[in-house]
This record gives structure tokens, C-alpha cells and sequence, in this order.
């Protein structure tokens, strides 16, 4: 037993022809043609199905056509199953008719029935069974719907033969019966019909006879008969319609309304532009930069309060050292942006919780298949936004292999917000009053080279092709409270407990490696310290992003590796050593890192950014991608490109600076 599958493009063929068949499938090409070819075994049978390629009629203007019908004719076709979109049945339907016209059953299979039963669309079956002479299965392949039902039937071969469908009116009718009556071939209906069109392909069947008859009707149409056949056929998919599918009146919903703007095919993405900036405008623009000079201020405050205290109670020098430069300046560089990732995860749990964030997905994913990454992709990135760790382990959820090794490889390009202390700190004090613009377009940046990098992954690394993603798009909802009150609340607990954890460690080992040399004396300049001559064996590769040699920044950025705080937090050590202030503008008033200028500032951002991140999200990089040798080409690449990218951002920034300036 053959099964062919037809119909439409985007009916969802492959979608059943996956279900139908589970891992008995065969890819290939049809021959001569580079147009998919999938043959497989349904499932519990021993029926042999072919995926044809997708068509809207049986003429042959297409390649895909031409295959389809060649098949149909050619290759002993038991059982024609005819998927058809329940959402557009006057289209597929005028396939149909010409299915029906060959000698071949006809079972169709009613496809998105999920979709019809939401937009309030009905459907009478039986009608609709008696019109065509044929048994309709409704099914969804998406939901699985009924689907086991479709293979009883076909299993059973339990399905109307279709004798006869009087489509055209009595004349056409009537000469169709004729010519049939003439030729001898399997599919008579069909071959008539294709005489009285002209189709070119029948001109061997014609005869002295067959032309009479044709000519005989031409006449009473004075037109093309091809055109004739087509209106006909349209007529009576009309006349079905009318009888078996009634929709309801369509009411615009709330959803509805405002989709019909943030999802609007110019304004989407312009909209998710503003309100992304907006997002950025507010936690690391001016109102952010605020909260965090007020918790510096007090930072700084206690960390005088304590130095007083601990020389008053009799500590030893180095002891207050440890506490004040080391353990408070680290810890309290970082806890200071705290205020404003409380406003960043609450404004992106927001938008989660309100429904826009699937929005987002929604028009992404179909920028996200031009560059060879599913939809699905954009929930790691989303999430990536707070921490890549989970971000990578949820990357599971991609089935395609490929797919999934480009979003773990790519997540840690987004902004987490451990990266948000860097961003905001040199955004801040280098761009002021367009600190959310210079940290928005950041993000945009990340977006950008995520986009070029998959793009290029695809072409130059895997190939293959995309796999799709219907997600299915919530209502607009007013913001659940609850939901964004612990949200928020976890995400800044466990940036909390970053701070006095791994932060307050590294914060020692560094306090430490400055304040001693090799030999071990305390209390030697900062450039005689461990941590300088550690810095300055490795300056060179920051020099070209930041024109200077430092082992400050240098030895900053290498501990990215260990939490992207630490590099701010680093900062503040070495900041607070290279001149015995704690002033406000601490970091870049300080000889060490007084070289910024706003070019290298962006550089050193988009370094830090892009770079490889930390250990953790380093582990579970490895974790997912299986072998460490993939591992290695993951930061490897991630660091490339980061230095690349600042390189280039720096040169650039000087050249407009040297211009402006
Ligand atoms: P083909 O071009 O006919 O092979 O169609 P596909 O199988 O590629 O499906 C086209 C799209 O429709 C895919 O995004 C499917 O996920 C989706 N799709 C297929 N069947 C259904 C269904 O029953 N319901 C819904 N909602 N979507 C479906
Ligand atoms: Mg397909």
C-alpha cells in the first residue's frame, strides 16, 4: 500500500509526516531536483507514505507541480491523503477537485483544527463529507489531535472511494462524460478535463473525436476553457463553503487591538527598540545613576566608620586594609548597583509577566530562522538577561542539534546582569547624560553580532536547514504582582549572596595580591605588587582597546573569568590603592585607570561583554556541549570576537574623537 501526502505549503505535510511516521523516514532528493524528497512507513503498518512537496494545483507551471503529478501517475498511489488548513479551506479546496478527479481515493485530513476551533471557525464534516464524496478526518498535527484516529482509517482502509463528484455545470458535465467514454487511460475524469483545459502535456490523447467534442463546447463558451474549468471549480468550492463553514463573527479583543500595533509589521520592531531602551534608560541611565551614588556614598561612609572603629579596637594595619580596601571596597562596588538591577529586573519581569516578552519572540523568531536559529532560541537569551547558567541549561529544550549548539555558544553574548555593574560604571561616568543610550546600544550590539555570528556559524560550520517554532502567544495580561515581587526579589538575592560569596573571595585573593610583592612584604606600591607584574605580563593584549599599557584594567578583565562583578569590584581595589583616596568618582579619579577616555571606555565594555564569561557559565558550557574540545572553541571564539569587536570600536572612537576634539 503507496500513501502520497498532498497539499498545500504550510499546511502541515511534514508536521504530519513526522507523526505519521515517527523515525522511519527516509530524506532524499527528488531526482534531478534538489526539492526534498521524504519517504517513510506509517506507523503500526506496513503503508509506505511519501511527503510530496507542497502545491496549489495539479497543473504543471511548477517544478514542484510537475513532481507531484508525475508522482501521482507514475508511481501506483493507493490513497491520496489530502491535508488541507481548516483556516483557508477555499484555497486548499480547489487542489482538492483535481484530487478528486484522478482515480485514486481521496481521504483528507482536516489539519489545524486547533487554530479553527480558537478564531471560532466551524465546520460541518458531513456536509462537507457529502459534497466531495470523500471521508474528512478534522486533526491537528501540531496538538496531536485525533491523529491516531487518521491512521485507523487509513489502516482499515476505511474510506469513501470517491465515485463521482459533479463539479462543473450540465454542458461541461455532459462533454466530460463523453471524452471520458473515449480514452482507455486509468485516470479518465482527469485526462478529460485536461483535454477541454488544452492542457499541452495531453496533446497525445488527442483525436479526431475528442477535438469535435472540444470544439463543440468551445463554442457555447466563447472563452478559455481553461479559465472556464477554474471559475467553475471556484463555484463550487464557494457553494460548499457556503454551506459547510460558518464563522463566527470575529470580536476584537484587547489582545487582539493592541497586537495589531506591537506586533505591527513596521512598528514591531522600532516599538521593541524604544521599549528596550527605555528599559536601559532607566535602570542604567540617570535615575539608576543616582541609586547608585547614594549607596556608594554610604558604602564609602562605612567603610571610613569601620577603619575608625577597627584602629580604635587596636587592629593591625594590614588587618583594616584587608577589611576596608579589600573586603568592603570589592563588595561594596558591586553591591552599589544593586538599586538598579532591582529597576532592570523589575521592569523585564514586567514585561514578561504582561505578555509582551512572547511578543518579542514572536517577531524574532522569524528573524531568528533567516540566520539558522529557531524561535526557540530567544528563550535562552531571555534568560540570559539575568544569568547565562540557567540560560544554557534551558538551551535543552532546542531539538536541533545545531540549533542548540549555536544558542549555547551564543547566549553568553547577552548583557547578564553581572555584566550590568561594568555597563553601568563606565556608561555612567563616560557617556552621562546618554548613559542609557551608550548601555541600550549595547544591547542592541549584543543582539547585532548574535544575529552576524549565527548567520556565519550556519554558513561556514553546520549546515542545514532551520526548524520552526509556533509559539503560542498569551493574552495581554495586567501585571501579576506577586509573580514580579518574587522574581525580582530572587534575582536580587542571589546577586546578593554573589556579593558576599564568590565577590567577597575574590575580593581578598586580589586585596592580597596587591598588597604584597613576590617576596612577600606588605605594604608595597601597587606597582611592585603580584598582581602588576601579573597585569603587565599580560598588558599586551589590551593595548591595542585601550591605546595604554595597564595591568589595572588588564588584570580586571582577566577576572571577568571568575564573575563579571569582579571586574568592576577589582577596579575599585586597585583604584582605591593607586591613590590613598575613596572619594566619590573613586575608580576614575585614581592614577590607574585616569588614562579612559570615552573610546576605550566603550572598547573595554564591549570587550568585557563579549568576551568568554565566567567559570560557571564556562562549566555549563561544557556541560552541554558535551566534550571540552567544543568547550574550548566556544570561549575561544566568544574571546575573539570580543577582542576583535573592542579593537575595532576603539579605533574607531579615537579616530572620531581626534576628529571632534
Ligand atoms: P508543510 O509546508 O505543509 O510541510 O507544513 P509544515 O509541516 O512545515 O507546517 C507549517 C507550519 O504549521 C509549522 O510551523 C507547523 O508547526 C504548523 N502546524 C502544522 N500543523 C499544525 C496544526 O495542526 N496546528 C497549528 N496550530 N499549527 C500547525
Ligand atoms: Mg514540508
Amino acid at each position: 500500500m503507496r500513501v502520497a501526502l498532498v497539499g498545500n505549503q504550510n499546511s502541515g505535510k511534514t508536521t504530519l509526516f513526522n507523526l505519521l511516521t515517527g523515525t522511519n523516514q527516509k530524506v532524499g532528493n527528488w531526482p534531478g531536483v534538489t526539492i526534498e524528497r521524504k519517504v517513510g512507513t506509517i506507523r503500526g503498518t506496513d503503508f509506505e507514505i511519501v511527503d510530496l512537496p507542497g502545491i496549489y494545483s495539479l497543473s504543471p507551471y511548477s517544478i514542484e507541480e510537475a513532481i507531484s503529478r508525475r508522482f501521482l501517475f507514475e508511481e501506483n498511489v493507493d490513497l491520496i491523503l489530502n491535508i488541507i488548513d481548516s483556516t483557508s479551506i477555499e484555497r486548499s479546496l480547489y487542489l482538492t477537485t483535481q484530487l478528486l478527479e484522478l482515480n485514486i481515493p481521496v481521504l483528507i485530513a482536516l489539519n489545524m483544527s486547533d487554530i479553527a476551533d480558537k478564531r471560532g471557525i466551524k465546520i460541518d464534516l458531513h456536509t462537507l463529507e457529502e459534497k466531495l464524496d470523500t471521508t474528512i478526518i478534522s486533526i491537528s498535527a501540531l496538538k496531536k489531535t485525533n491523529v491516531f484516529n487518521l491512521i485507523q482509517y487509513i489502516k482499515r482502509q476505511d474510506y469513501r472511494k470517491n465515485y463521482y463528484t459533479h463539479i462543473y455545470d450540465l454542458h461541461l458535465e455532459e462533454a466530460i462524460k463523453k471524452l471520458e467514454n473515449l480514452n482507455e487511460t486509468e485516470h479518465k475524469r482527469f485526462l478529460a478535463v485536461k483535454l477541454i483545459e488544452k492542457d499541452p502535456l495531453f496533446n497525445d490523447f488527442q483525436n479526431e473525436e475528442s477535438n469535435q467534442i472540444i470544439m463543440d463546447i468551445s463554442k457555447q463558451y466563447q472563452r478559455d476553457m481553461e479559465q472556464i474549468i477554474a471559475d467553475e471549480r471556484y463555484r463550487y468550492i464557494e457553494n460548499i463553503r457556503d454551506e459547510a463553514v460558518s464563522a463566527r463573527k470575529e470580536q476584537l479583543t484587547w489582545t487582539d487591538r493592541l497586537d495589531s500595533v506591537f506586533l505591527n509589521r513596521f512598528f514591531a520592531i522600532p516599538i521593541f527598540m524604544v521599549i528596550m531602551f527605555g528599559v536601559y534608560y532607566l535602570a542604567a541611565g540617570p535615575v539608576g545613576g543616582f541609586t547608585v551614588e547614594i549607596v556608594e556614598d554610604l558604602m564609602t561612609t562605612f567603610g571610613e566608620w569601620t577603619s575608625i572603629w577597627l584602629n580604635a579596637i587596636g587592629a593591625s594595619p594590614w588587618a583594616v586594609s584587608l577589611v576596608v580596601d579589600g573586603m568592603i571596597a570589592g563588595v561594596g562596588a558591586i553591591l552599589s548597583f544593586l538599586p538598579q538591577l532591582i529597576i532592570l529586573f523589575l521592569l523585564i519581569s514586567l514585561l514578561e509577566t504582561t505578555g509582551y516578552m512572547s511578543r518579542i519572540a514572536f517577531f524574532l523568531d522569524r528573524i531568528f530562522q533567516k540566520v539558522g536559529l529557531s524561535g526557540k532560541s530567544l528563550i535562552p537569551f531571555i534568560i540570559g538577561s539575568g544569568c547565562s547558567v540557567p540560560a544554557i541549561l534551558s538551551a535543552r529544550t532546542i531539538n536541533d542539534e545545531t540549533e542548540k549548539k549555536m544558542t549555547i555558544m551564543l547566549t553568553p553574548f547577552i548583557p547578564c546582569s553581572a555584566k550590568l555593574p561594568i555597563i553601568s560604571l563606565f556608561a555612567g561616568y563616560f557617556f552621562r547624560d546618554h548613559s542609557g543610550l551608550a548601555s541600550a546600544s549595547l544591547y542592541f550590539l549584543a543582539v547585532f553580532v548574535i544575529l552576524i555570528s549565527a548567520y556565519l556559524m550556519k554558513k561556514v560550520l553546520f549546515k542545514g536547514k532551520t526548524s520552526s517554532f509556533i509559539l503560542e502567544l498569551p493574552e495581554y495580561k495586567m501585571p501579576n504582582f506577586k509573580y514580579v515581587f518574587f522574581d525580582v526579589t530572587s534575582k536580587a538575592g542571589a546577586f546578593i549572596q554573589r556579593a558576599g560569596s564568590i565577590i567577597l573571595m575574590a575580593s581578598i585573593v586580589i586585596w592580597f595580591l596587591i598588597s604584597f610583592s613576590w617576596n612577600l612584604t606588605y605594604g608595597v606600591e601597587a606597582n611592585q605588587s603580584m598582581l602588576a607584574s601579573i597585569g603587565n605580563a599580560l598588558a599586551w593584549i589590551f593595548y591595542p582597546m585601550l591605546g595604554e599599557w595597564s595591568w589595572g584594567a588588564t588584570v580586571s578583565a582577566v577576572q571577568g573569568l571568575v564573575a563579571k562583578e569582579q571586574v568592576v569590584a577589582s577596579m575599585a581595589i586597585i583604584a582605591g590603592y593607586s591613590e590613598q583616596t575613596s572619594e566619590g568618582l573613586l575608580i576614575f579619579g585614581s592614577g590607574a585607570f585616569s588614562f579612559f577616555t570615552g573610546a576605550s571606555a566603550y572598547a573595554f565594555m564591549v570587550f568585557n561583554l563579549f568576551s568568554a564569561p565566567c567559570f560557571g557559565a564556562i562549566g555549563a558550557m561544557r556541560q552541554e556541549l558535551g566534550t571540552a574540545k567544543r568547550m574550548w572553541g566556544a570561549v575561544f571564539f566568544q574571546t575573539g570576537i570580543a577582542w576583535g569587536l573592542a579593537v575595532i570600536v576603539f579605533n574607531i572612537g579615537r579616530f572620531i574623537e581626534v576628529i571632534i576634539l
